[in-house]
């Protein structure tokens, strides 16, 4: 599908790229051109992942993030446009809609060529370069707004920047998963206030994809059929967690959710990954989504009852990439379908969710609500999407 904005390929001082997106209908500036004038040291080369042998997962070892930005001064932001009061931030025009650059504080990052080795000469411990890559993806120039509060038009862009980004980055022979994420709200520990998210393109496929390919392989072995479609049709059936439903998308509470508020939001077409998506679909989302957002960010009330921000994490969950799983296109139902998981660890008004034992430990979860109560609290939010088939 060819793109639906206007993408303008900069680098940045230290080499990294920088990707302007401009909305659809736009004319982009001249100050799309503007050079980083910074003087910046060179990007940290050569960061290693190694394998913990008693999961098999690969752990990257980023040290050099100790030494990241935290919660700027406003006037500090690295992701505001740069402005002549100022001091330069990451991007260097006066103003943008959307874009999307390597981060400077990377978790995958090889950038030079290693040999795989091993930790202390023991075959045990499988050490090499974590050759991946950690974008950041700015929703808007305006420091203050958020994902909820963009228009449609700019939601697209955005949406428009995530699917190149994923066409990009799963086409690169070391990558094996793309990842589109927000982290939003200090509670999820955001470092920067300003509304954006982040693309990490691994070398490996993350755990909790690896889990649901084992599982999508499991169902469509016994029964043909595509596990997260079966899941969808479920859902639509029992209807009683569907909390928004369009002609493209329908976004539910899981029946087994595991957070205090938890929503998956799914394609009707079998798509792999947001490249795939089609302009009816990514229309759709573009409305759909913030409209979500808005709903969640009044799921908590205080007791005068102002709502409460909802911190968040938002994530899509992409099939592999063809270098992790050759000929995916050939059987795509027996592998992941993309779709969207937002949850948030707030549990009441100031009170979170803490990962303790059974959750840290063990990865074994369990649930201070049902998934119903979180659906009819937003359902009663939202009641026009109620049972809106
Ligand atoms: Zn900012």
């Amino acid at each position: 599908m060819s793109l639906h904005a206007k993408r303008t390929d900069r680098r940045l001082a230290d080499g990294r790229e920088l990707f302007y997106y401009d909305d659809a209908a736009s004319s982009p500036t001249q100050t799309r051109q503007s050079p980083d004038t910074r003087d910046l040291p060179p990007m940290p080369a050569g960061a290693r992942m190694r394998r913990d042998p008693l999961t098999g997962e690969w752990v990257p070892l980023a040290s050099h993030r100790m030494n990241r930005t935290h919660l700027p001064a406003r006037a500090d932001c690295p992701l505001c446009p740069t402005r002549s009061e100022s001091p330069p931030s990451e991007v260097p025009a006066s103003d943008y809609h959307v874009v999307v650059f390597e981060n400077r504080f990377p978790s995958l990052n090889a950038r030079q060529a290693e040999s795989p080795g091993q930790v202390d000469g023991e075959a045990i411990w499988p050490e090499r370069a974590s050759d991946g890559r950690c974008e950041v993806v700015c929703f808007t120039s305006d420091h203050d707004s958020s994902f909820a509060a963009l228009a449609p038009t700019r939601a697209r862009t955005v949406i428009e920047a995530w699917a190149d980004r994923s066409r990009e980055l799963a086409a690169h022979p070391a990558v094996r998963s793309v990842f589109c994420f927000e982290n939003r709200g200090e509670e999820i520990g955001v470092t920067l206030g300003h509304p954006h998210g982040q693309i990490y393109a691994y070398p490996y496929v993350p755990p909790r994809s690896a889990q649901h390919l084992v599982r999508a392989g499991e169902h469509y072995a016994s029964t043909g059929r595509d596990l997260l479609g079966d899941v969808l049709d479920a859902e639509q059936r029992a209807a009683r967690r569907v909390v928004l439903r369009g002609e493209h998308w329908t976004a539910y509470v899981p029946a087994a959710a595991r957070w205090p508020v938890e929503v998956h939001v799914v394609p009707h077409r079998h798509v792999l990954d947001l490249a795939e998506t089609d302009d009816a679909e990514r229309d759709e989302l573009a409305h759909l989504y913030p409209e979500l957002l808005r709903t969640l960010d009044r799921f908590f009330e205080d007791d005068d009852g102002t709502p409460i921000e909802l911190p968040y994490i938002s994530g899509w969950f992409a099939a592999p990439t063809e270098s992790a799983v050759p000929g995916r296109r050939e059987e795509p139902r027996s592998l992941m379908r993309l779709h969207l998981q937002v949850f948030s660890v707030m549990r009441a008004p100031g009170k979170l969710k803490y990962l303790a034992g059974s959750e840290s430990a063990q990865g074994a979860w369990v649930s201070d609500t049902t998934p119903e109560a979180i659906a009819q609290r937003l359902q009663a939010l939202h009641p026009l999407a109620v049972g809106s088939a």
